[in-house]
């Protein structure tokens, strides 16, 4: 990127509307599975349960409670400490780990960026990790990403 720009995108007064604008239309646009993650997420808030806003470095919805622990136990792909769903994170009472946090964040951005396709893409790229051998959740371009951002934290 050139100088010019650079210093441009740099510039508090464009960077932070920014922000917002490409979080809003994220919020938008993973909305349908946002919406699903809130129906996942109303049981467990109202059984003894939890809710709190995340908001750095990616706004989310944090729920916990003892029915989100029995849950994430029997998840049809193994046990999880914790999933998202749009804009909702769904989490153990225990192990949830800043680690955990921020790679189910990242899943969040992903949802914000692929929308209501996010599902469908992440089932083709665990298909795909499948086709060539590989372990469909290892090696899933979803779940590698979210890994590197771990990584970053
Ligand atoms: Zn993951």
């Amino acid at each position: 990127m050139r100088t010019r720009q650079r210093k441009l995108l740099n510039n508090n007064y464009i960077r932070f509307p920014l922000f917002w604008i490409g979080t809003i239309l994220g919020i938008v646009w993973a909305s349908p599975l946002t919406v699903l993650g809130l129906l996942m997420a109303l049981p467990v808030v109202l059984i003894r349960g939890q809710m709190q806003l995340v908001r750095h470095p990616t706004i989310a919805i944090l729920v916990r409670g003892p029915f989100a622990d029995q849950l994430l136990s029997r998840h049809p792909f193994g046990a999880m400490t914790a999933m998202a769903l749009g804009h909702v994170v769904i989490a153990e009472q225990q192990g949830l780990s800043s680690r955990v946090l921020i790679h189910e964040l990242a899943h969040v951005r992903q949802a914000a960026r692929w929308g209501i396709i996010f599902p469908f893409a992440y089932i083709a790229s665990s298909a795909w990790a499948g086709i060539r051998g590989r372990d469909a959740y290892w090696h899933n371009k979803f779940e590698i990403d979210a890994r590197e951002a771990e990584k970053q934290f």
